[in-house]
């Protein structure tokens, strides 16, 4: 945690649960990125987190935006983006959503069919248009392959039609699945989608830019490798493809740039166990699946946790929200320890959670208030 946000924490006292938020982290992040990657244009995923601040914070460091609605685009504008730095990058759009980004200005979008190709020759006539390409999502513990992309011969055609459609054929994308841990993925997933530039180029088509998209990891209880080895990989796979004759680079973090920045303040709402000789504790906290931490599906991603007791003895815990559905387990598997004097009524803090979090919360199941967010 920063030091901003433990004297926040101290001080304040703020009630829980809450998202304490630092953004001079998301600044050094941002910093960071375009340091390693100095070629590619970094294009925030706005639904990592989509609090004005954080917007205004990156809009005033000229990063530019990756929305995947509407109404992100319109926070994008409103916090002081130009139109010219949105990408519409969701695959999916209402007609209506995108001709009103088209109105607003916004003229870059991303496709992965044919009907919704179509759909943005009629509402985003003239628009820069981009493919993305189904590749291997294996390293990602939030895998998102399944449900986007197309194989490298339907984009082959696509792209060729964009044209034909009165579509500038801009480029090609992929995303490698979020808080993907395996440098090795990029490459694998440059050098794929590399051979569809060369061959559409044959075919007079020449494709301008390359969107690698997101998904560089975070550390939370596990190390992960640093930024600067997913740049270099990336760049020597750029350069392997395509020489000197890069095309533009476009990346798309969104977690990289504002999981480490946040911090969850919660509140133990009861220790118990099953039976009284169980080795195993229950530890309830006042914030779950449903209060905003979805990203524990499937014990996906693993917070780290620190109490008022650490370094004191420990025992193995599963750890729940407080609601009354059963499937509000945080973790049940995933081997978490907690010291064995923590009691109901003490704070926890989990750590890295300012990506993917308060955006996730549910709107007062069971009763139970959204997050507060504080952005310091
Ligand atoms: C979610 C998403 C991102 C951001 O992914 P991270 O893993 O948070 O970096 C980037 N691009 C697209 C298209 C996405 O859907």
């Amino acid at each position: 945690m920063t030091p901003k946000i433990a004297r926040f924490l101290a001080e304040q006292q703020p009630a829980t649960p809450c998202l304490v938020f630092d953004l001079d982290r998301v600044e050094e992040n941002f910093r960071a990125l375009r340091r390693a990657l100095p070629l590619a244009a970094i294009y925030y995923a706005v639904k990592a987190n989509p609090a004005p601040p954080v917007l205004q914070r990156l809009v005033r460091l000229d990063s530019r935006f990756d929305a995947a609605s509407i109404e992100e685009v319109e926070c994008c504008l409103a916090a002081g983006a130009p139109a010219s730095a949105i990408s519409f990058g969701n695959t999916i759009k209402k007609a209506s959503a995108i001709a009103r980004a088209h109105a607003a200005g916004v003229t870059m979008f991303a496709f992965d069919s044919i009907e919704e190709l179509e759909k943005l020759a009629r509402h985003a006539p003239g628009s820069r248009v981009y493919c993305r390409i189904l590749v291997e999502n294996e390293g990602a513990d939030w895998p998102l392959s399944r449900k986007f992309g197309t194989t490298v011969e339907n984009a082959r055609s696509l792209m060729l039609r964009a044209g034909e459609l009165g579509l500038d054929p801009f480029g090609l994308s992929f995303h490698v699945g979020s808080q993907q841990t395996r440098t090795a993925s990029y490459e694998a997933a440059i050098g794929r989608v590399a051979m569809l530039f060369t061959d559409l180029r044959e075919r007079g088509v020449d494709l301008r830019m390359l969107n690698c998209g997101g998904g560089f990891p975070v550390r939370y209880r596990e190390d992960v490798p640093e930024i600067d080895s997913f740049a270099q990989a990336i760049m020597a796979a750029m350069t392997k493809a395509f020489g000197n004759a890069l095309p533009e680079m476009v990346v798309e973090p969104g977690r990289c740039l504002v999981a480490d920045a946040g911090v969850v303040r919660s509140e133990v709402v009861l220790v118990s166990r099953r039976e009284p000789d169980d080795a195993m504790r229950w530890v309830y906290l006042d914030i779950g699946r449903f209060g905003g931490l979805a990203e524990t599906e499937g014990e996906a991603i693993r917070y780290r946790i620190t109490t008022p007791h650490d370094g004191s003895p420990s025992g193995p815990v599963a750890i729940a929200g407080p609601t009354c559905d059963g499937a509000d387990i945080l973790y049940e598997r995933a081997r978490y320890r907690l010291p064995l004097a923590l009691r109901s009524g003490e704070p926890v803090e989990l750590h890295a959670t300012g990506a993917y979090v308060a955006t996730y919360a549910s709107q007062r199941f069971n009763g139970f208030a959204p997050l507060d967010e504080h952005y310091i």
